[in-house]
């Protein structure tokens, strides 16, 4: 008998084999390829081109994993048009190195039973009725958005839901946007369900991983909280996906294989015919559209803990207050601070920006320390006495031979948390200062800090928007932009969404145990209206006019975005072959190309970059007719091409 293969690489169609089993579709195999013996799928279709005279092989052996289901290898079909990439690739994503594990016995994988405590909840009327609209059609593919302020209670009610589909035996999807800080999401299902949970993402060991994925195959494990890439694992028999947090834009894998993890879900739970439930305290833009058009059903949860109101907020105009030299911090705020402090309130400062400082030029000559291999200049940490690229992590000292004379006098301009640290170190003498950044918090004694804020040891922090990812401190009562500009970001088109986003998800930090709360924003912008938009308690206000703003100029959602860029080493072969490449693709392709333009980030690890946009309407029509003009054309050697279906990122 021949059979479709379907292989982990970059091939688009499965390979020919024989055997004389009798095998189905989605039965794993070994086969031989080349030189070496690798896993395929039984696939549901032969390759299309029968002129190839190659000698078909035999399968070495069925391997013994449950089948892929048939609903599974349709997604992931639609996948790989959907994001053009091959076939393959997506089958990639759905093992772990290339290889499926064979089941185990039951015994190793008990580390993760099942037995769900019997606990008393008592959930409020308004979690009630969200839970009913979750539990009322939760047979079959539905999208329902659970949107609520944070601290009102999301999280139980989706526990809520997903217990009595675990205690039947089936299986559930919890995704997150960044599993790497989440022992107090762990902690809270623990102590719901009684179990561990199995968590997926790419920092867990490759033996822990393999458990998982066979555990998930043979259906002995119940629930994943996963990342990203938890959404290609071949569930048994998954009955709901939680993607909590939806609106956060880290669920956009950026690099390789580009795909937004919060769309391929809805998608997954539409071919499994199962429901879906989406978490948020402000939807993202596409999934506001969708509760407008009415696709998405809604709940909501309005009250937040203890009753407890969002913070009120206050604008500092730095155009107006003279601030002192190598100071960022108004005295008007010290005054605010103070008084917080006091009454026993931790106080945030917020700013954006890892390390000292964001510039560092030369006195004498003026020149800017900029990164070798991209163009960004480098930031100063002082803490390791380094400039670093947070692009490419190119470090460097701060000697260089001055074009004048001698070295170069190094003076920084602007401040990041580090320095803004400094500031608040003097300003607020003898309190207990702790900075909040990627560059402090993941490491190893990152838990003990996050113990000391939150039990309110630690009186000031100093924070990037890492803080507003869903940390729970409960004597945060007043936050400080330290600067709030809202200008920057002209190329970006999702730039007034991404603030949004940010600065509420920043406000949901305050005041979560009933106390009352504030935030006070330093700006030195004129227009003030923007920032009172951002910081209302209904976020639909600016949703609903930034929804204006997309159609009127005919952007997502209203229509699709591909992005594509091609990127190389010779800026000025680039230049003549994204002329090359537009002249072919010109009126082939289902949509407007718009440019080639140099990318914001014109050179990135040592490459140039030079970025096309094709906006056409929302089919996959598009997709189709790209990926067929692709196919035909060569890229001269040296250039590469990145292809980004629905960017997040313009850079
Ligand atoms: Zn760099
Ligand atoms: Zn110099």
């Amino acid at each position: 008998m021949k059979y479709p293969i379907l292989l982990p690489n970059i091939f688009n169609h499965p390979f020919t084999y024989e055997s004389d089993i009798n095998l189905k579709v989605g039965d794993y195999v070994l086969v031989p390829f080349g030189k070496s013996k690798i896993t395929g799928v039984v696939w549901d279709e032969f390759e299309k081109n029968k002129d190839k005279k190659f000698k078909i092989r035999n399968i070495i052996r069925k391997l013994n994993v449950t089948p892929l289901k048939k609903d599974t290898i349709n997604f992931l079909n639609w996948f790989a048009v959907y994001n053009l990439i091959p076939k393959g690739m997506a089958l990639k994503l759905s093992l772990i190195s290339g290889a499926a594990i064979e089941n185990k016995e039951k015994k190793f994988y008990e580390i993760f039973d099942n037995k769900i405590i019997k606990n008393s909840i008592k959930l409020s009327t308004s979690q009630n009725k969200s839970l009913e609209k979750m539990n009322r059609s939760n047979k079959k593919f539905r999208v329902h958005v659970l949107q609520g302020t944070t601290g009102s209670g999301k999280t139980l009610v989706y526990f809520e839901a997903l217990k009595p589909l675990i205690e039947k035996g089936f299986q559930g999807l919890i995704l997150l946007p960044e599993i790497g800080l989440t022992s107090q999401f762990e902690q809270k299902f623990e102590e719901y369900f009684g179990f561990n949970p199995a968590i997926w993402h790419s920092g867990i060991s490759k033996k822990k991983k393999e458990l998982i994925w066979s555990g998930i195959s043979c259906g002995e494990i119940k629930i994943i909280i996963g990342a990203r890439s938890s959404l290609f694992l071949p569930f048994k028999n998954l009955r709901m996906i939680i993607v909590d947090e939806e609106h956060d834009q880290s669920f956009k894998q950026d690099e390789g294989i580009t795909y937004n993890a919060r769309d391929m879900a809805i998608s997954r739970a539409s071919f499994e015919n199962i429901p879906i439930n989406l978490i948020t305290a402000v939807p993202s833009i596409e999934t506001f559209e969708n509760i407008k058009k009415g696709k998405y059903e809604i709940s909501r949860l309005t009250e937040r803990y203890k009753n407890a109101a969002l913070p009120n907020y206050e604008i500092i105009n730095l155009n107006h207050t003279k601030l002192e030299k190598q100071s960022w911090i108004a005295n008007k705020i010290i005054e605010k601070v103070n008084f917080h402090l006091e009454k026993k309130d931790q106080v945030l400062f917020f700013l954006n920006r890892r390390g000292f400082s964001p510039i560092a030029l030369c006195n004498k000559c003026f020149l800017s320390f900029s990164c070798p291999n991209c163009a960004i200049n480098l930031v100063y940490h002082k803490n390791r006495n380094i400039l670093l690229c947070h692009y490419c992590g190119f470090k460097s000292n701060l000697k260089r031979n001055c074009v004048k004379e001698g070295d170069c006098e190094c003076v920084f301009s602007g401040p990041g948390v580090e320095r803004i640290s400094e500031e608040v170190k003097k300003k607020f003498p003898g309190k207990k200062i702790e900075i909040f950044s990627s560059d402090t918090m993941n490491k190893k004694d990152s838990n003990e800090k996050i113990k000391k804020i939150i039990n309110n040891e630690t009186q000031i922090l100093v924070g990037t928007q890492l803080i507003s990812k869903g940390f729970h401190f409960p004597s945060l009562n007043c936050i400080v932009v330290v600067d709030i500009d809202l200008s920057s970001q002209g190329h970006d088109l999702r730039g007034a969404e991404k603030n949004l986003q940010l600065y509420h998800q920043l406000s949901g930090r305050a005041g979560r145990t009933g106390k009352p709360a504030i935030v006070y924003f330093q700006t030195y912008e004129n227009n003030s209206k923007m920032i009172s938009e951002i910081a209302n308690e209904n976020p639909d206000i600016f949703l609903d006019r930034e929804l204006e703003i997309r159609k009127k100029n005919k952007l997502p959602p209203y229509q699709r975005f591909i992005s594509l860029i091609l990127s190389g080493e010779n800026e000025n072969k680039l230049e003549k072959e994204a002329l090359d490449f537009k002249n072919f693709i010109e009126n082939k392709v289902e949509g407007k190309i718009l440019g080639p333009v140099n990318a914001p980030l014109f050179k990135l690890k040592k490459k140039f970059r030079i970025r096309f946009l094709i906006r056409g309407s929302k089919s996959i029509k598009m997709q189709n007719s790209l990926s067929q003009i692709l196919s035909k054309y060569k890229f001269s050697s040296g250039i590469k091409l990145s292809v980004d279906v629905d960017p997040i990122n313009f850079n």
